[in-house]
């Protein structure tokens, strides 16, 4: 048994997070869900920071969504970016079934140019969960930014591409951009921040100001 497998059967089985990860296979869709640890982790973020706005890029099958809708206060709003109708549809269900439907709203299509809208009708967000295309990160990063509220906090998936962030002979075009993720989330003056190496790498930080 290895640590995480340890730390994991701690907690009973999470049926409703079970559900999702059963239908997202059944539904032939990647299975790259987080652990239920970084699910747990997700939640009391979001809870400790008394999130009422949250927003996600990358719903996939609600793995995530679940986690975030459950740490939301009282008329809490995930608004989640899905460029998949299908995604956004399987998600929705899982949402649905886990009795949180009514505190998500899915928006489909490219996540930037939902992002411009967002921000043209005037949205703000607390907290943040970026977990879609690689190549996108340090644009989601400048997106985020111009839509957080004052202490609004924002999480990165997938900092380390499995390695190949840390391994110099890779440079395409993925891990170029989630480089720059990483060194901006360190070296950006707006945030407090720290990068995770656990799981697949895990940035969060937290917009000063408030
Ligand atoms: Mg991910």
């Amino acid at each position: 048994m290895d640590n995480e497998q340890y730390a994991n059967g701690l907690y009973k089985e999470d049926s409703q997070l079970e559900m999702v990860k059963k239908g997202i296979q059944a539904e032939g869709m990647p299975e790259i869900s987080i652990s239920p640890g970084y699910g747990r982790l997700l939640t009391m973020l979001v809870q400790m920071s008394g999130s009422k706005a949250a927003l996600e890029i990358g719903a996939l099958g609600g793995y995530s969504g679940i986690c975030i809708a459950r740490g939301l206060s009282e008329g809490g709003m995930l608004t989640s970016l899905e460029l998949e109708q299908k995604y956004a549809d399987v998600a929705g269900r899982h949402l649905q079934e886990a009795g949180l439907g009514g505190k998500v709203q899915y928006r489909v299509g490219d996540a930037k140019a939902t992002l411009a809208a967002l921000a043209e009708e005037g949205h703000r967000y607390d907290f943040f969960f970026i977990d879609a295309d690689k190549e996108g990160y340090p644009v989601y990063l400048d997106w985020a930014l111009k839509l957080a509220e004052p202490g609004a906090i924002i999480v990165g998936d997938n900092v380390l591409l499995r390695g190949r962030v840390t391994n110099e002979e890779k440079q395409g075009p993925s891990v170029a951009a989630m480089r720059e993720f990483n060194k901006r989330i360190a070296e950006d003056e707006r945030l407090t921040s720290t990068v995770l190496p656990g799981y697949d790498g895990l940035a969060i930080a937290v917009v000063n100001g408030r």
